[in-house]
Formats: C-alpha cells, sequence, structure tokens
C-alpha cells in the first residue's frame, strides 16, 4: 500500500460533523450560540440553596470565572423562585453576565406561571419530561412551562433522565415489546423510552408554539456504554441541538474518566453541542472542578482552546529529581493563574504549548513541538537544559535558578507574541 492511500483511509474514517439547529441563549447583550457552527459549550450546576441568593450568586461568580458559559441553578419551590430575580441581580451587579438555567422538576408549570420574575430572570428552562406530572395532569402542566417559555422567548432544553424516565411511556412500550413475536433486550426498549420521551416533548413544545430553534434535548445516563448508544441514536434521530453529558458520574478519578470516556466518544463523532461533567465533589474539593474537567475534555480533543497547554513527560528512570515535575506544575499553575487577565491582554495566549522534558531522550524532540520548550538534565547528563523557542534551540540554562530563569522566558515569549496582537489592535 503506497502512503496516499493510506491517507485516503484515514480521512474517510474522520465522522462527519453533525450540523444541529441553533439555539441562543440570552441575558441582556451576552448571547451564547448552542449548536449550529458554535463551538461545543460548557455547563456546570450549582450545589447551593437558591434561596441562599448571595451564596448562589458567589457560587455562579465562581463557575463563570473558571470557564462555564451558562450556569444552572435549583428552582424547586416558591422561596427558591422568588430568590432567583436577586441571583440574576447580584450577578449583574458585580459585572457578570454568564447566563442562568433555571432545573424544574416537579412543580415547573406552577413557579413559572407564578413568578414571572424569575422566569424572566432566566435564561433557559429545563424541563424532565419525566417528572412534570401523571396522567391527564401532565399534558397540561408541560403546556405550561412551554407557554411562559415561549412568552418569554427562552430556549428550553427538554432533559430526560433514565433515573426520572417517564414511567407510564416506559410501561406501554414494555408492553408492547412483550407482544412482539421476538422481544428485544429490556435496555433496547429502555433507550427507547429515553429518546421517545424527549421527542415526542420537543414536538408537543413545537406544536405549542415554541420555536424549534429554541429546544436542546438531553437524554441523560450513568453507563458509558449506554450513553453512547442513546445518543447515537438520538443524533439520528433529530436536528436539535444536544446537551451531553454523564448523569450522576461519581467522584474524583472514577467521576473524571467515566465522563472523559462516554464524552469524547461521542464528541468525535460530531455529537453534542453543550456538555456538563456531572461530579460530586469529593470533601473540600471546589465545585469549579467539574468545569475544569469539562474543558480538559475539549480542549483534549482539540475542539477549544482555553487554557496554555503544558507538555510534560511522566518521568522514569532517567530523571531521579522531582525538578522537572516541580517545574511543570509551577508552570501550570502559573499560566493558568494569569489567564483571566491575559485573555484580555493577549489574543491567542489559549493555544500557546509549553513542553518541559525530564531528560535528553524525548526533551529535545517535545521541545521543538511546542512554542516554547525546556529539556531538563537527566540523572548522570551534563548539567545543562536547552530551552527551545519556536522550534529552534535558543539558549541553554544552567545552574540552580534554571526554573526562575525558565518562568521568565516564558513570559517575555508571550509578552513578544501575544501582546503585538494587542498593540496592532
Ligand atoms: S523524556 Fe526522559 S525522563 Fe522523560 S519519560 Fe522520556 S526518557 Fe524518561
Amino acid at each position: 500500500m503506497n502512503a496516499p492511500e493510506l491517507f485516503d483511509i484515514i480521512d474517510a474514517a474522520a465522522p462527519a460533523p453533525r450540523r444541529s439547529r441553533q439555539a441562543r441563549v440570552v441575558w441582556g447583550s451576552r448571547v451564547v450560540t448552542v449548536g449550529g457552527d458554535a463551538p461545543v459549550r460548557v455547563q456546570s450546576m450549582t450545589n447551593t440553596d437558591t434561596v441562599d441568593a448571595i451564596g448562589t450568586a458567589i457560587q455562579v461568580k465562581e463557575l463563570a470565572a473558571a470557564g462555564s458559559e451558562m450556569v444552572r441553578i435549583t428552582v424547586n419551590t416558591p422561596e427558591a423562585a422568588q430568590a432567583v430575580p436577586y441571583v440574576r441581580e447580584q450577578l449583574d451587579r458585580m459585572g457578570v453576565d454568564v447566563p442562568l438555567v433555571g432545573d424544574f422538576h416537579y412543580n415547573g408549570h406552577r413557579l413559572l406561571t407564578d413568578y414571572p420574575a424569575m422566569a424572566q430572570a432566566l435564561s433557559k428552562y429545563r424541563i424532565n419530561p419525566g417528572n412534570v406530572g401523571k396522567g391527564d395532569k401532565r399534558d397540561r402542566q408541560f403546556a405550561m412551562m412551554i407557554e411562559a417559555a415561549a412568552r418569554y422567548d427562552k430556549v428550553v432544553r427538554i432533559g430526560v433522565n433514565w433515573g426520572s424516565l417517564d414511567q407510564e411511556l416506559l410501561a406501554e412500550l414494555m408492553d408492547q415489546n412483550a407482544l412482539r413475536a421476538q422481544p428485544v433486550d429490556a435496555k433496547q426498549v429502555m433507550y427507547q423510552a429515553l429518546i421517545q420521551s424527549a421527542l415526542s416533548s420537543a414536538e408537543v413544545a413545537r406544536e405549542l408554539g415554541l420555536n424549534p430553534d429554541n429546544i436542546v434535548i438531553s437524554c441523560k445516563v450513568s453507563g458509558v456504554q449506554d450513553l453512547i448508544s442513546v445518543y447515537r441514536a438520538l443524533a439520528r434521530r433529530c436536528d436539535y441541538a444536544l446537551h451531553l453529558g454523564l448523569t450522576e458520574a461519581g467522584m474524583g478519578t472514577k467521576g473524571t474518566v467515566a465522563s472523559a470516556t462516554a464524552l469524547a466518544i461521542l464528541l468525535q463523532e460530531g455529537i453534542g453541542d453543550t456538555i456538563r461533567v456531572s461530579l460530586t465533589p469529593q470533601p473540600g474539593e471546589a465545585r469549579t472542578q467539574e468545569v475544569v474537567v469539562a474543558m480538559e475534555i475539549l480542549q483534549s480533543l482539540g475542539l477549544r482552546a482555553f487554557n496554555p497547554s503544558v507538555t510534560a513527560c511522566p518521568g522514569c528512570g532517567r530523571t531521579t529529581s522531582t525538578t522537572f515535575q516541580e517545574l511543570a506544575k509551577q508552570i501550570d499553575d502559573f499560566l493558568r493563574a494569569q489567564m483571566p487577565v491575559w485573555k484580555l491582554r493577549y489574543p491567542g495566549v489559549e493555544n500557546l504549548k509549553v513542553a518541559v522534558m525530564g531528560c535528553i531522550v524525548n526533551g529535545p524532540g517535545e521541545s521543538k513541538h511546542a512554542d516554547i520548550g525546556i529539556s531538563l538534565p537527566g540523572t548522570g547528563e551534563a548539567p545543562a537544559a536547552p530551552v527551545f523557542i519556536d522550534g529552534e534551540k535558543a539558549l541553554t540554562l544552567r545552574g540552580e535558578n534554571i526554573a526562575n530563569e525558565f518562568h521568565k522566558l516564558v513570559e517575555s515569549y508571550i509578552e513578544r507574541r501575544f501582546g503585538s496582537v494587542t498593540a496592532a489592535h
């Protein structure tokens, strides 16, 4: 096989991107587009009691500062509904224009009707068709929420979750399946129920006058393979923007890896227009960790760039000191800490690539691929650290102060390369 044929095969394997409708989630002059040609958006959710308007506003601000482009808050009681406009007001006062999404279950129809200031302060409503009501109340209560969304021109996420799946629909589909000559697996019926619940609710919402562009769909489950199967099937059956997330992903490494695994496979296939990583915070862990993970998933896939990336080798028997680990962490922490200011001062700095490598084996090669990289001496190597800038060896650092000197070189590189962009504008 010659090289062009091989490249043809690689290109053919690349999935065609899914093009969905585009929703506009608006607050004031801030417009967050979702779907269509918009980048995949990062969402998060607070875990404060919404009645505590100040505490909720502070957490929303933290999540937005971490990079969340929409933040969902719980609206579960009349008191919470009354607090929502105050949360919004506090955020506006702090100059935080991130759109708020209201999360409704059971009584959303009442709250959205009785508290118009809340309905207007939110930019998007999340409605769970499984928690709208039972029997003949269901349609009426769903209609009340959709009418509020249509009245205030809000985006609605019809968010189905297998933990709260419409049990009447599931029972009906199970009965139908039992009557088949060859019944399918119960799991397949559950997948169908999830998708059918979402899509039939969307259909009803359109019939009630909701602009189809204002509909976002999600069908969340907690198993990686289940999520992949459900979203592939869902993506084939509609052109609504899709919100993607593994529900109840869990804590720490398990939750992070499970979310990254599931989301990466679907995002790589062009499925998913907004994402949320539903991590259970570990004791003392910041709520913003879910935003950091979501951003890392998108950046690792090359779908978005949020922060400069630091490539560091894992270390091995060739390097027995921790110098390069410390330097890699220092540089990474430094770049992240500066980003809120640098984003404004140095447009494009999020694309910067830094390498911090442990020895001569891969150090110079990897450093050359980065914008700026350093190859530290491994055990037994000469105590010298060559620095590569834009693929060329620029200088060699020696002595005790290598870390600080490299730090300064990174700063001056950023100023030189990205500072001039500001000057040009
Ligand atoms: S670059 Fe050197 S120290 Fe780092 S993993 Fe490779 S061989 Fe080991």
